[in-house]
């Protein structure tokens, strides 16, 4: 993934934006990484948590929410338990998944979903998926 750092992407509202939906100081974290090597997720996502955080620091707001890897997290918590600041990383994830679904931007359309499929679905996934995956 390529960055572009800039003045004006560092002095967005999307810092402050996350950190007041997710109760969180963005700041505390001094990238040690331990979020990222427990995550049972970090291996499939295109940005890791650790940099999630580091480009929710700087403002980067299309690099994130554009990304994969907001709708790869699972919730575990297996990041907050680890992180030595206190850093509760999976509430800043979904703070931005839900900027983007109360931007109406789901990351599913049920309509897509074949007909085979919604029968080999088992109920409760789809459920899930579509209380996570839409607005
Ligand atoms: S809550 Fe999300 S980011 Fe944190 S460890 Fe679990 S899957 Fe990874
Ligand atoms: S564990 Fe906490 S301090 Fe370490 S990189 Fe992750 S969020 Fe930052």
């Amino acid at each position: 993934m390529t960055v572009f750092v800039s003045r004006d992407k560092i002095n967005s509202g999307f810092t402050s934006k996350v950190q007041r939906l997710a109760d969180q100081n963005l700041m505390a974290c001094y990238q040690c990484g331990k979020c990222s090597a427990g995550c049972p997720m970090a291996a499939y996502m295109d940005v890791p948590p650790n940099q999630m955080i580091r480009l929710a620091q700087l403002g980067m707001e299309d690099e994130l929410l554009d990304s994969e890897a907001i709708w790869l997290c699972v919730s575990c918590m297996t990041c907050n338990t680890r992180c030595p600041k206190g850093v509760r990383i999976a509430e800043l994830i979904e703070s931005m998944r839900q900027i983007q679904l109360r931007a109406r931007q789901d990351h599913l359309q049920a309509e897509k979903i074949s007909a085979a499929d919604l029968r080999a679905i088992p109920p409760i996934a789809l459920i899930g998926s579509m209380r996570k995956f839409t607005s």
